[in-house]
């Protein structure tokens, strides 16, 4: 139990610290999770609580954390049940890599950002710098084949069109976004510019 509450107050810390390294928004404040054993089933009681602070929907949060914890579950009301035994540490872990990923701007690490959705791409919008980003799920390793270079032409699929008209391709942990493509194309692009995990193209035949 000893370390367990030693985590608790590391965290505690953590999180009174946090608010103003990122910006001045003081309504952000990561409550504490208080996690249940019940009978067979682990229970974040004030699970709302979290949606309601980080201002995203309960769905979403609760689908990230059943995935990510390999477990199921459900809402109920206020708080979230999983399936078994999970430790506290972990469903702790995860919130914070789920607050990391769709929260926090990637740019200047306000809490103050949007969640959309673009086709199949969710975008993190953030109000503080106005920063746009796709959401990064995962870091994922490139290998070399994987990994994309400027002026080089790759096969790429065009699964998605955002608003402004452009395909949206993956490839490797990388969105491309293809000027005058349509969707379902499979086209050659040549990479005009990579910032990130994001990359600009244009077709080429
Ligand atoms: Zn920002």
């Amino acid at each position: 139990m000893t370390d367990i509450f030693d985590y608790d107050s590391l965290l505690k810390r953590a999180m009174a610290l946090k608010p103003k390294e990122v910006d001045s928004g003081e309504r952000f404040q990561i409550p504490d999770a208080e996690i249940i054993i019940e009978g067979k089933n682990t229970i974040l009681k004030n699970f709302k609580e979290f949606c309601d602070r980080l201002d995203r929907p309960p769905e979403h949060f609760s689908k990230f954390l059943f995935r990510e914890l390999g477990t199921a579950g459900q809402l109920q009301g206020e708080r979230l049940i999983f399936k078994g035994k999970v430790s506290s540490l972990d469903i702790k872990n995860r919130i914070n890599d789920y607050i990391k990923t769709y929260v926090l701007c990637y740019e200047c690490g306000s809490p103050d950002t949007i969640l959309k959705k673009e086709g199949r791409v969710e975008i993190l919008v953030c109000k503080a710098c106005g920063a746009i980003r796709p959401v990064n799920a995962k870091i994922e390793i490139r290998t070399p084949e994987e990994k994309i270079e400027e002026n080089r032409v790759y096969e790429l699929e065009i699964i998605d069109i955002n608003k402004d008209g452009d395909g949206i391709a993956k490839k490797g942990g990388y969105t491309v976004y293809v000027k005058n493509a349509k969707k379902g194309q499979k086209v050659k692009v040549k990479i005009e510019k990579i910032k990130k995990n994001i990359a600009f193209g244009i077709i080429v035949q």
